[in-house]
């Protein structure tokens, strides 16, 4: 922190400084990049003198530069770092920099460039991520502070990466409390209705701007190719299954018979275009899974291999106790269908679930089944998500592959 001064020059547009109260900046000199209202001297900089995404130089008790940062009044986390470096204030060089760094790390872990390029907090980009279509871009901004800086991120965006399309698909939920409307729409060139996505053998049809989030869970792609490995063989079940991203890669890798529910139409519909377009089998079911999977049991179906991957169902910590009993109930319908000797990948991707209490529902599934089930492999999500070490928060997926026997 030496090299930070005390004071700075007041340049890159003169931005107003938010006080910290006396501490309450150990956790932002830990790494950490959020400030909560509590944290905040509101007596010398009154939160409400800020409008939502404003731009600001953090600055501790004492007066010293911590760093830059944007501010929303309206929120729970009421600032959020965008970097410490005084010579880089918020804006177009900061944002080329960031991508450059993003990009790089990107092109060491991948030989095609589909992936995550930006991933909020972990890449030092609050509020923003970013997914890679070959050339076409899907953006996706989460908060107040990164909407203001909308034309300065494509800007960048198309410096650093140079990409013929970008897709704004600014549609989270989330932007609601953060008081942004919600929109899709083009920001450059033309956005192809669907991309393909070359993953574990198979070509994906993904659709973009219809699709679910930024269209395509790249998060997952670590897992489904430890997935992939076994199963040969296997009547594999993939449950929440998108456009069948887990399944149909099963299928390529040999699968016997492959089974894919979720309850979106056009996810099922991307699943069968998927299929035919790469000679591949599935049965599609659409329908609640919860209702699927008793629907399936009381057919007597069975399967090697299950695959769960619901969406959170704990988005907020109070969300915790009915989310909890959801995960339990899932994983007991999931484990019911499992025949002898099967294999279930049980994956969550709630921050908010701690990593025990999901192997726990495995584990009382099992007892209350009478099986026994052993806990082989531990997925996480894949690297172009990385994990941002003070910030727990962008550790939030969890996958388990449990072995599961009859014997007691
Ligand atoms: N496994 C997928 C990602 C799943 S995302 C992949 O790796 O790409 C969660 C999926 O669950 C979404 O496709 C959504 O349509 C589906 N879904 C949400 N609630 C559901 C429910 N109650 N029953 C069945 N599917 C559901």
């Amino acid at each position: 922190m030496s090299s930070i001064p005390d004071t700075i020059e007041r340049d890159g547009g003169d931005l107003p400084p938010l006080l910290l109260k006396p501490q309450e900046e150990r956790r932002l000199q830990a790494g950490h990049l959020w400030v909560f209202s509590n944290e905040v001297n509101v007596a010398a900089t009154p939160l409400t003198g800020f409008t939502p995404g404003q731009h600001v130089q953090l600055r501790s008790s004492r007066d010293h530069f911590l760093g830059y940062a944007y501010v929303n009044p309206r929120t729970l986390i009421s600032a959020r770092l965008l970097g410490r470096d005084p010579a880089f204030p918020p804006g177009k060089s900061l944002l080329v920099h960031r991508f450059k760094v993003a990009l790089a790390l990107r092109e060491r872990l991948y030989t095609s460039p589909f992936y995550r390029l930006a991933f909020g907090e972990a890449d030092l980009l609050p509020g923003l991520v970013v997914d890679r279509y070959g050339s076409v871009l899907v953006a996706q901004i989460g908060t107040a502070g990164m909407e203001v800086m909308k034309e300065e991120i494509l800007e960048a965006l198309v410096q650093v990466v140079k990409p013929e399309a970008v897709l704004w698909k600014n549609d989270s939920p989330i932007r609601e409390l953060e008081g942004i409307e919600r929109y899709v729409e083009t920001a450059m060139g033309k956005v192809p209705d669907l991309v393909e996505v070359p993953e574990g053998g198979v070509t994906f049809r993904v659709p973009l701007a219809s699709g679910q989030k930024t269209g395509w869970y790249f998060d997952q792609s670590a897992n489904r190719a430890l997935v992939a490995r076994y199963a040969k063989d296997a009547r594999m079940l993939d449950v929440f299954s998108y456009a069948g991203s887990f399944g149909l890669q099963a299928a390529r890798a040999g699968a016997a018979e492959v089974t894919c529910v979720d309850s979106s139409e056009s996810a099922l519909e991307a699943a069968a275009a998927t299929a035919a377009a790469n000679g591949l089998d599935v049965e599609l079911v659409k329908g609640d899974a919860f209702d699927m999977l008793e629907a399936l049991h009381a057919d007597r179906r069975k399967f090697d291999l299950v695959v769960i991957d619901p969406p959170a169902f704990i988005k907020r910590r109070k969300d915790h106790p009915k989310g909890l009993a959801a995960y339990r109930r899932l994983n007991q319908l999931a484990m019911q269908l499992l025949d002898r000797d099967g294999l279930l990948l049980s994956c969550s991707c709630s921050y908010h679930l701690a990593p025990g209490e999901l192997t726990d529902s495995v584990q009382r599934a099992s007892r209350h089944l009478g099986r026994f089930a052993q806990l082989i492999a531990v997925g996480a999500q894949s690297p172009d998500h990385p994990v941002h070490p003070a910030v727990d928060e962008t550790r939030y997926l969890r996958a388990f592959l449990f072995r599961v026997v009859d014997t007691c």
